[in-house]
């Protein structure tokens, strides 16, 4: 596969990245390695990467707790002692070995450790190679409010090794494949006609898609790197998405309903209102409601539920003054950003989705 270019960094596929990372681990360049882990990738995807890591420099290994819920400064304060303990120096260089919570986190703590050291993501879950690890945005959440300290830098590289899917959870492989299509819709039907055949994941052509996510995620990020317009496209089934997302973690006994599930859902809802304001056609939506459907389980809201989803949308950090804006598709394969949408039309996208 071949190598993408990021504003200023590379983002290699398979045994080139080996070889890439042999290449940037010289002890002439660094004098320490810190490898983040949490403990599934500690367990799943570290031998395997230190059997194929040629370096000779020292190594050292951080080890976190996963999940979501440790993506929080408290970890930061942990991984920056750990860092300071260890000798970590300027010359030091973090390795991110893990899904998006690693490389958000670790991509934080470097950018801010000794006001930066050099850092290398290497994302072990299907959201992360098509997603987290792709722009440079890197952060930890506040509370509940999402990503809310952070900043924007990109790593050194990026190395995709799609061996680490093989022991991924299918909710998680799925949860993934839902901004693979949403790239599709916004940027390229092609990509999008692809999935239209896919109820079973086959790892080969599986690689060729996340290339393809890839490329279409960089291209968006390199014309906008700061968010000002273009890179919005890529919120795209997030504003409903975000809203599930916050109801189901908030009711966590219930249903739970992983960060792509819920996007998965919120396209659906996006595309119904693109159909309402006239942008998408009837076909469009038909295809894009009947495709998701095939590939997510349909959630089912009731009608207290939808009320208080509606209510969430207005913590959304796209909105500017008050108003709820959105992402909406002119056809399969074109968006357009900062849509206002009326409430009611967002009630009818439910009592659509139901159906
Ligand atoms: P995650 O990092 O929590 O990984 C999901 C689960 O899979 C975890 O339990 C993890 O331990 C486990 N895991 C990871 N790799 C594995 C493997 N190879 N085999 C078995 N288990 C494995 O979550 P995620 O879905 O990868 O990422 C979600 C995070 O990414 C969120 O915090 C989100 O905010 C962030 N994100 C960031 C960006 C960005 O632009 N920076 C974009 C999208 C999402
Ligand atoms: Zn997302």
């Amino acid at each position: 596969m071949q190598t993408i270019s990021g504003n200023n960094y590379d983002i290699f596929f398979g045994a080139k990245g080996y070889e890439s990372l042999a290449t940037i681990l010289l002890p002439s360049h660094y004098s320490k390695i810190f490898i983040l882990v949490d403990e599934n990738t500690s367990q799943y995807c570290l031998p395997y990467f230190l059997s194929n890591l040629a370096t000779d420099i020292e190594i050292e290994i951080i080890e976190l707790e996963a999940g979501e819920l440790h993506k929080n400064i408290t970890t930061c304060t942990e991984v920056w002692g750990a860092l300071s303990e260890l000798r970590a120096d300027r010359k030091s260089i973090v390795l991110n070995l893990g899904g998006g919570v690693i490389s958000d986190l670790g991509g934080f703590v470097a950018c801010t450790f000794m006001r930066g050291i050099d850092f290398i993501t290497i994302p072990t879950t299907l959201l992360s190679m098509v997603d987290a690890a792709i722009g440079g945005k890197n952060g930890v959440d506040l509370e509940h409010l999402k990503n809310q300290i952070g900043l924007i830098r990109e790593p050194k590289a990026v190395i995709i090794d799609t061996q680490f899917l093989s022991t991924l959870p299918a909710n998680e492989m799925r949860s993934g494949l839902a901004e693979m299509l949403k790239h599709g819709l916004i940027y390229d039907a092609e990509h999008w006609n692809k999935f239209k055949n896919l109820k079973t994941l086959n790892t080969d052509y599986l690689e060729e898609l996340i290339h393809r996510s890839i490329q279409i995620k960089n291209e968006i990020v390199l014309q906008d790197i700061y968010e000002s317009n273009v890179r919005k496209v890529l919120n795209f089934g997030h504003t409903l998405g975000h809203a599930i997302e916050s109801y189901f973690l908030a009711k966590n006994n219930e249903t739970t309903l992983l960060h792509g599930e819920a996007v998965a859902a919120g396209m659906i809802l996006e595309s119904f209102l693109s159909k309402e304001q006239k942008l998408l056609s009837q076909e469009d939506y038909q295809e894009i409601k009947y495709i998701i459907n095939e590939l997510f389980e349909r959630i089912s809201f009731s009608n207290e539920t939808i009320a208080t989803i509606i209510d969430l949308l207005h913590f959304d950090k796209k909105n500017t003054f008050g108003e709820i804006q959105f992402v909406l598709l002119e056809k399969i394969g074109t968006a357009t950003i900062n849509r206002n949408v009326d409430k009611t039309l967002i009630y009818k996208a439910f009592e659509d989705y139901k159906c």
